[in-house]
């Protein structure tokens, strides 16, 4: 899924957390809840328009980018203070495997590392064990255009949940 949607689940994990969990179990709690809510909320992208790879030449594809990037890191800069713990733990697994793993990988292979260097270190190795295990029965969705809707639809069924529970 996208960063703005793993952002509104933080941000209701952390809402709830602090509203009915004392000192420090919150923050544990948060945490904690923030991090595995990445696992489901990655299974539920099976769903979405989310191809592996960028296809900077497929038009759709490129504004739809532009759109929910911005969209991201609008909420971050809205939501940063005072949710920036549950954010950070919902999007560790993609800091990780993304900007730190991906990253390091390739100048390992470039210097002659076997191509599938780091593989075990992958933590969205995780979620794809939910997806399988729990969500296997779910459409498969990732390259149709469509896909954008469901995305959509989490996305303000979520703000709306913020705007009720806050
Ligand atoms: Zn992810």
């Amino acid at each position: 899924m996208e960063a703005i949607t793993h952002n509104l689940v933080a941000v209701i994990i952390q809402i709830f957390c602090f509203q009915y969990i004392l000192f420090p179990l919150n923050i544990i709690f948060t945490i904690i809840f923030a991090y595995i809510s990445h696992l489901f909320v990655d299974a539920l992208s099976k769903m979405t328009y989310h191809t592996p790879d960028v296809h900077k030449d497929d038009k759709f594809w490129v504004v739809w980018h532009v759109i929910i990037y911005s969209a991201s890191l609008l909420s971050i800069v809205i939501l940063i203070i005072p949710y920036w713990l549950g954010i950070l733990f919902a999007n560790i697994i993609d800091v990780w495997d993304w900007f730190i793993l991906r990253p390091l990988k390739k100048t390992k292979v470039k210097s002659g590392a076997d191509p599938n260097w780091g593989q075990k270190w992958y933590l969205h190795k995780h979620a794809d064990w939910v997806s399988d295990n729990f969500f296997g029965w779910l459409p498969n969705w990732r390259h149709k255009y469509f896909g954008i809707i469901t995305e959509v639809v989490i996305i303000i069924f979520l703000s709306i949940m913020i705007i009720i529970i806050f």
